[in-house]
């Protein structure tokens, strides 16, 4: 299925760190290490080494039978490994040039550099995890929130696959029955009446339904809300996205896609991920953010799933304010009334009236007043009832989505051709497909060339 070579690449991340190591796995592993590892003491070599052993002593380089590093070698070997192969990871020192060095000395004694993701390619061809758990990898790593490493982790051991593969077994008896009754027509098959059949399909349309609905929540865990505070200068922007992160752990990530005229505040909601757009530009001085006004909050609303509009309790509505309530159109949206500490020149009700459905809160952003009931307004909106928290398992993955709505409408399919009592050889060709669908999500059913492009979206040396 792939060439079995011995591959190695850096394991651990770019930068100096305490320790680093270097993975080799394959049929060569032990060997190729061995070549380049002298131990201390015992003149045993590695490949007589037990498996689940630690070795202590040095990489040399052979020719000049020069020291490069003091190391641990962790020998481990086939089949209960990550890669199921022999895997030998060198522990070296941390910085970039021993593992440089080391890593090249392995790849001139006989490894190849891994490709990115190909240990745990590895770890999918040789069966030990399928898909959907390879693909959890990287969930794990880029986890941004403790439930979003909840939700990865559960996958990473087969939660996804499991309902999955569950559903897969109930089309699979289905038709075998099916097409029993297609080749064998005269035989009367036990309990087998279009009824049945409607029923076993109704079930599988359930179990995808379920899982489809878990996407919803998966998507805001994983990719987090984008959040636009907009409104006038001086209504409080700054001061309530302020009083938001002080309550809140701000998570420390790099946000892929956040631009330079972007700034973007990530805090952690309960576990959902709210990637504030800083329109308030608290990292920059006042005045030259403030004067944008309008137009820069038009440009933040249409990549926002979720709009605070700030108005100033005080101040009341003014023409601004008109002008930045009529941007707000079909997105989800919570007006936050400012100020409201001062006195009031702002009619709640006739607001409300105006922008029927619309929340709103009253918030005093510097007192720190109404933080907690926006907060929890947002997390209702973000939800909007959907599944909560208690579910384990997510569908967090695109990928896995597409595939889980196309057996959706093949299963439709299936459905109202038995609800028009045609006969089974008519529904068999729509459940296959949804079967290979469903067999995408755990690569049962995955072309090579699919399998590779989303390896090749893994970071080396995993
Ligand atoms: P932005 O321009 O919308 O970002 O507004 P800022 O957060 O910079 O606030 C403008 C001014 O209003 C500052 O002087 C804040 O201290 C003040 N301010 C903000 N929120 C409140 C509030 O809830 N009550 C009072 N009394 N003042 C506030
Ligand atoms: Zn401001």
């Amino acid at each position: 299925m792939y060439s079995k070579d011995t591959i190695a690449a850096i394991s651990t991340a770019v930068g100096d760190g305490g320790i680093g190591i270097v993975r080799v796995s394959g049929p060569e592993a032990i060997k190729v290490v061995n070549k380049i590892f002298k131990s201390y003491g015992k003149k045993k070599g590695l490949t007589e080494a037990d498996t689940y052993t630690a070795h202590y002593g040095h990489i040399i380089e052979p020719k000049e039978e020069q020291v490069v590093d003091e190391v641990v070698c962790l020998v481990m070997k086939s089949p209960r490994t990550y890669t199921k192969e022999d895997v030998v990871e060198i522990d070296c020192h941390g910085g970039s040039i021993p593992l440089q060095k080391i890593l090249e000395l392995v790849l001139k004694v006989g490894a190849r550099l891994a490709e990115p993701g190909e240990f745990t390619k590895r770890a999918f061809l040789n069966g030990r995890i399928d898909l959907s758990q390879a693909e959890a990898v990287m969930d794990v790593i880029t986890s941004q929130t403790e439930a979003g490493l909840e939700i990865a982790m559960d996958q990473l051991e087969g939660g996804l696959s499991g309902q999955v593969s569950e559903i897969r077994q109930k089309l699979i008896k289905l038709l075998a029955h099916l097409e029993a009754s297609i080749d064998f027509p005269e035989d009367e098959i036990e309990d087998f009446t279009i009824d049945e059949v409607g029923e076993r399909v109704a079930k599988i349309i359930e179990m995808i339904e379920k899982l489809l609905a878990t996407s919803k929540r998966g998507k805001i865990v994983k990719e987090g809300v984008q959040t636009a505070i907009i409104g006038k200068p001086n209504v409080g922007k700054s001061s309530l996205l302020n009083a938001m992160l002080q309550e809140n752990r701000a998570i420390v990530t790099d946000v892929p896609g956040t631009t330079r005229d972007v700034i973007e505040e990530v805090i952690n909601l309960d576990g959902v991920p709210l990637k504030i757009m800083d329109t308030a530009g608290i990292r920059k001085t006042e005045d030259e953010v403030e004067k944008i006004g309008v137009e820069r909050s038009q440009k933040f609303l249409k990549r926002a799933d979720l709009i605070l509009l700030v108005l100033d309790a005080h101040q009341g509505i003014t023409e601004e304010d008109e002008r930045i309530i009529n941007l707000v159109t079909d997105k989800d949206t919570i007006i936050v009334v400012n100020k409201t500490d001062l006195t009031s020149n702002l009619d709640l009700d006739e607001l409300q009236e105006r922008i029927d459905n619309v929340q709103i809160v009253k918030t005093a952003a510097t007192e720190r007043v109404g933080i907690k009931k926006l907060e929890d307004l947002i997390l209702e909106m973000v939800f909007a009832g959907k599944v909560k928290a208690t579910d384990q398992t997510v569908v967090t993955n695109m990928r896995h989505k597409e595939a889980l709505e196309a057996a959706h409408e093949n299963m439709l399919t299936v459905q109202e051709t038995v609800g028009q009592g045609l006969p089974a050889d008519f529904v068999t060709i729509d459940l296959k497909a949804a079967l290979e669908e469903l067999g995408k999500i755990t690569g049962n059913t995955l072309g090579e060339d699919i399998i590779d492009q989303i390896f090749a979206d893994f970071c080396l040396g995993k």
